[in-house]
């Protein structure tokens, strides 16, 4: 574009109407992957491909180029996710990041007051040196009184110097508590599920580890639930992603409820949920997964905003118990085994390892 020849209120206005052309294209980019995709225009989808037509994210671009050069499009589920990995404002990171520099900032403003105390006593020291040798040489009374006066004058500096000294201290005590609290949150929000609030994976992940190392040390069962929402893909198309996210919630609240405090309940992926049944045999725990499971069904789901009656909703339960020599995959494997058991069982079911179902199917 040539600028020359204009004045500088028409550059302004050519640059800045570029750039309004250059945001609507990135918009109509963003709308036409939602229109091919059938990704439902909800803001934080929109947000990923406008994000995605603007490149910057490079690694986010990556992955979706992957999936648009096969010719396909990602589904709801992969945008989402999508979204919490690069978009999602709860970014722990950043988080710690924010405390880090407030933390920082806050022992800088300490030092600052230390160093000046310092200083000031180093001054205090050197006067008194002088003083002292004064009072040898010296013995008139005009310089004395002229030595006491200073004396008096620079301890009332020192005491004022401390006092404030003192304030700050007590102030910094008071923002390194609220900042440890600060932290407390972040660490506690990096183990949870932005969408459920339940445990994350990766919580998942560290807790399956210790509670295989605690059987192991204490000669205690372990159990552990896999569960998997039945036919939720169909409950989607019916009532909406969003609506779906609800139900999510709802179940992770159902589970979480129907569990012992030292027990944990993970959302493990899309719409599948483990449970950690430490100190639980598998009898007792094939118990408890039915009660989960009859809770879960037992909930009616009902759609506040249309007062839409939505039905029921059911999952299906795999149980496997810690044995001698099993690792987290292992015994993963075996409750993810029991409940593809009872999917192909016909579903709002729990199978465990020792039945007859699950020796069919993993044989
Ligand atoms: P099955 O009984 O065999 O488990 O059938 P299904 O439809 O539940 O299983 P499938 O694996 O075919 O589909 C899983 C569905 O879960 C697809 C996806 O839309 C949905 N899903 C996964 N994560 C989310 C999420 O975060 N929110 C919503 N609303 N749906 C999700
Ligand atoms: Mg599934
Ligand atoms: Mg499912």
């Amino acid at each position: 574009m040539l600028l020359s020849g204009l004045n500088w209120e028409q550059r302004i206005i050519i640059v800045k109407n570029s750039k309004y052309e250059l945001a609507l294209k990135y918009s109509k980019n963003a709308i036409k992957l939602h229109e091919r995709g059938s990704i439902p225009p909800y803001p934080k989808f929109y947000e990923l491909f406008y994000t995605y037509t603007c490149g910057t994210h490079p690694a986010l671009n990556e992955k979706l180029n992957v999936i648009f050069a096969k010719g396909d499009n990602p589904s709801a589920e992969v945008v989402e996710a999508l979204y919490d990995e690069f978009l999602n404002p709860n970014d722990v990171e950043e988080k710690l990041a924010r405390v880090a520099n407030n933390m920082s900032e806050q022992i800088n403003s300490v030092n600052a007051s230390i160093n000046g105390a310092i200083s000031n006593a180093d001054d205090y020291s050197d006067l008194l040196k002088t003083a002292i040798s004064g009072f040898g040489s010296s013995s008139d009374k005009k310089s004395l009184d002229a030595f006491v006066k200073t004396i008096i004058d620079k301890t009332k500096e020192i005491q004022s110097a401390n006092i404030k000294l003192e304030k700050k201290l007590a102030s910094a005590k008071d923002d390194v508590t609220s900042l440890k609290s600060k932290i407390d949150d972040v660490r506690r929000d990096a183990m949870l599920d932005p969408l459920t609030k339940i445990n994350n994976r990766k919580s998942f992940d560290s807790s399956i580890k210790a509670s295989i190392a605690h059987a192991i040390d204490s000669k205690e069962p372990l159990s552990l639930l896999m569960i998997d929402i039945d036919k939720f893909k169909l409950f989607n198309d019916n009532h909406g992603h969003q609506t779906g996210d609800q139900v999510l919630r709802l179940v992770a609240a159902t589970l979480s409820a129907g569990v012992r405090d030292t027990d944990l309940t993970a959302r493990y992926g899309g719409e599948e949920f483990a449970v950690i049944l430490p100190e639980s045999k598998l009898k007792d725990s094939v118990k408890v997964a039915n009660k989960l499971r009859l809770a879960v069904e037992s909930r009616k789901l009902h759609k506040r905003s249309t007062d839409e009656d939505l039905g029921r909703i059911t999952i299906s339960i795999g149980v496997a118990s810690f044995k001698t020599g099993d690792n987290a995959e292992t015994l993963i494997e075996r409750a993810d085994m029991a409940l593809y058991a009872a999917k192909h069982a016909g579903r709002n079911q729990v199978v465990d390892e020792n039945s007859n179902i699950f020796k069919k199917y993993a044989a």
